[in-house]
């Protein structure tokens, strides 16, 4: 088995919008430190501490075909459930999975779970930005990347019905006694979620209905005498237009919601700059009051002129103070951790210059 050979086969469904980056040159140094760092802390999958755990994982590697010496797993103990896969270098993954995860999925679902980790890895996302640095780009491309993921996590089970399995446990927590596992009801739920739906959550994944959909699609491309035989290049594509279709609606809608949100944080970020500035002097004179009105329209200025003869004169400067700084971090935080320096900069200067 070589790992090239792996690469080239998981290429050829990579949905059409995930493309390749190269952001980053490899970078041996993060996945050895990943390693290092879990093997002090969380327990390794080995054949002699977990044998069906191991068992499970060379499975699924071997399905994708990937060398045993290229993964690395670990379990760490932890109520959420999670899963993730360091893959900073071109030849070697870690992957993590918590306990809360393993203790709720059978050994098929968690080969899905596991397959979908390796799809990262053999189409190398881990090469992009660092989750903490990403932009409203680069949360596009997760939600892509996962759509490409998660069929390589369907190879590596082989069986659509155990990916349903699996996404309905992990979407609601519940173990197999609480659940009748009816892939058609359960996509019927999606008839009644509307992109347009607001929505504050800036995951980085699809909404596990749109992942159900688009991988029953898949599934119906893969032949099911020869589950190893992928599809031709115009299956997919005609496959992927459809799938561009089906998310495309959400994406706009989140990209809308996030946008509104920049907005209203910068909104937020340049009352308490202006406030901040007539306040120096400590009192807010009638001129100032005017050019206020100018900068952020009547109804704000009267408002943070309420609230300003509100405080206590001592107290006026420090709140100040506190509330720009949380304007601040909420702009970084609804900016997916945007650093905020340009920003800051942008609106002190458009308030020297419309209060001077
Ligand atoms: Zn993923």
């Amino acid at each position: 088995m070589r790992l090239f050979e792996a690469r080239e086969k998981a290429e050829r469904i990579r949905f059409r919008l995930d493309r390749a980056t190269n952001l980053q040159a490899d970078d041996t140094a993060v996945t050895e430190e990943a390693s290092v760092k879990s093997s002090l802390r969380d327990l390794e999958i080995v054949p002699d501490l977990t044998p069906s755990l191991a068992r499970v994982l060379a499975e699924s590697h071997n399905r994708l075909e990937i060398p045993g010496h290229a993964v690395q797993a670990f379990v760490f103990s932890s109520s959420e459930v999670q899963a993730s896969c360091t893959s900073k270098s071109l030849d070697k993954c870690v992957l993590k999975f918590s306990s809360a995860l393993i203790n709720l999925l059978s050994e098929e679902e968690l080969s899905f779970v596991i397959g979908h980790e390796l799809g990262h890895f053999l189409l190398q996302h881990g090469k992009t930005r660092p989750e903490s640095q990403l932009v409203g780009e680069d949360l596009r491309m997760c939600r892509y990347q996962e759509i490409s993921a998660d069929r390589i996590g369907l190879l590596a089970c082989k069986s659509f019905n155990i990916v349903v399995r699996t996404l309905m446990k992990l979407v609601s927590g519940l173990s197999s006694e609480y659940l009748t596992f009816d892939t058609e009801a359960f996509l019927r739920q999606m008839r009644d979620f509307h992109p347009d739906m607001p929505s504050t959550d800036s995951t980085t994944h699809p909404p596990t209905l749109i992942r159900t959909q688009a991988l029953l699609w898949f599934s119906k491309c893969l032949s099911d005498s020869q589950p190893n035989t992928l599809p031709d290049s115009a299956t997919m594509y005609e496959l992927d237009v459809k799938v561009q279709k089906l998310l495309e609606p959400y994406i706009s809608a989140w990209e809308d919601t996030e946008r509104k949100n920049e907005q209203e944080a910068k909104r937020s970020l340049l009352l308490w700059l202006a406030a901040e500035n007539v306040c120096e002097d400590g009192k807010l004179t009638s001129t100032e009051f005017g050019k206020l009105k100018t900068l952020l329209g009547g109804d704000k200025a009267k408002e943070l002129q309420a609230y300003l003869r509100s405080l206590n004169a001592r107290d006026v400067l420090s709140i100040i103070a506190e509330k720009k700084g949380k304007s601040i971090k909420r702009y970084e935080q609804v900016t997916g951790g945007k650093s905020s320096r340009q920003t800051l900069k942008d609106l002190r200067e458009r308030v020297t210059q419309a209060l001077q």
